[in-house]
């Protein structure tokens, strides 16, 4: 299949009604698009990416009205929607019955977000529902720029939506809204603090059992290049050597193959994924990540650290 490069949202929302599929940007990272109503489509996304069956997809709206389609929109939901939609958290939700069942991966729950990105919201308003789980290779980091899309899925999609690197650059906060308060199950940009606003007793979910019963995704290998990845506490535990590469707020030792230095945590986590894979570009065979403090976007980045260190 050639992959086809497409500027126009209205392209990109033409091949997606078709029952195509388009990686297009959001504000997190770019997501593989595909009908959601559209069984078909739905399981070519697992195909292209080599998802593993067990692991749901987020449905993507063009407005939050759209949830009560997908899901049985909660109490808590609807506050969690209403005050964060647009923007990136997505919500774990009753399902409605009928849903393609790749959608949810046999949980009885739906997982639903209102992106942000212009381009994004283009295309959802002339589509309908989009599930678009990160545009990457299954285990690969998750892509902040279409090339990253084109390394990894050319060949294998109708069409990626050229748009800017991405703005937040981690995945979304996945936030389980099915009961009296917010479970976070993944960390992202909207913090724990940004929840607890509104639900004081808002808590994280331990990785572990409970948050693999729940959302099977957080189990899989992820965010990991190629490359191995040693956390270190500062510039002052760095090892340089030409076969490595830095990423932090810090400035490193001379002596590394790249180094990217960060303003902070922010633009940390805008960099992070584009950094593992021009590690893995260079053939480099160590990446030094420094650690933040975790604060803020510092949870969710510490987060990805961590499962990339483990890897
Ligand atoms: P990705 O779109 O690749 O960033 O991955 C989607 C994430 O959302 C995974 O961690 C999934 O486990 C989680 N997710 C999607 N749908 C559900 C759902 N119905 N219930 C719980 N978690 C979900
Ligand atoms: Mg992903």
């Amino acid at each position: 299949m050639r992959t086809r490069l497409l500027q126009d949202p209205a392209d990109a929302a033409a091949v997606l009604r078709d029952g195509g599929l388009c990686a297009i940007p959001t504000e997190t990272v770019y997501g593989l698009a595909a009908r959601a109503d559209a069984a078909d489509a739905v399981r070519r996304v697992f195909k292209a990416k080599g998802r593993p069956g067990d692991n749901p997809l987020i449905v993507h709206l063009g407005d939050a009205g759209e949830a009560d389609g997908v899901a049985h929109v909660t109490d808590v939901g609807r506050a969690l929607l209403d005050a964060f939609a647009p923007g990136p958290l997505t919500v774990v939700l009753p399902a409605r019955p009928g849903l393609p069942p790749g959608v949810t991966a046999g949980l009885d729950t739906a997982a639903v977000r209102v992106p942000a990105a212009p381009l994004a919201l283009a295309v959802l308003g002339a589509t309908g529902p989009l599930v678009a789980p990160s545009a990457n290779r299954s285990g690969r980091p998750s892509p902040t720029t279409w090339q990253a899309v084109v390394d990894d899925l050319d060949g294998r999609i109708d069409a990626v939506l050229q748009g800017p690197p991405t703005d937040v650059g981690i995945e979304s906060t996945v936030v389980d809204a099915t009961g009296e308060t917010p479970l976070v199950l993944r960390p992202g940009a909207v913090t724990l603090d940004a929840l607890r606003e509104l639900f004081p007793d808002a808590r994280t979910v331990d990785a572990g059992a409970e948050a693999a019963r729940r959302s099977p995704g957080v189990r899989h290998r992820h965010y990991a290049p190629r490359a191995r990845v040693r956390l270190v506490t500062s510039a002052d535990r760095a090892e340089p050597a030409p076969e490595a590469a830095w990423i932090g707020l810090s400035e490193p030792p001379r002596g590394y193959a790249q180094a990217t230095v960060c303003d902070d945590a922010d633009d940390y986590a805008r960099r992070l994924f584009d950094a593992f894979r021009r590690a893995d570009r260079a053939g480099l065979g160590r990446i030094d990540a420094e650690v933040v403090p975790e604060v803020g976007i510092g949870v969710a980045l510490m987060d990805r650290l961590r499962r990339a260190a483990q890897a």
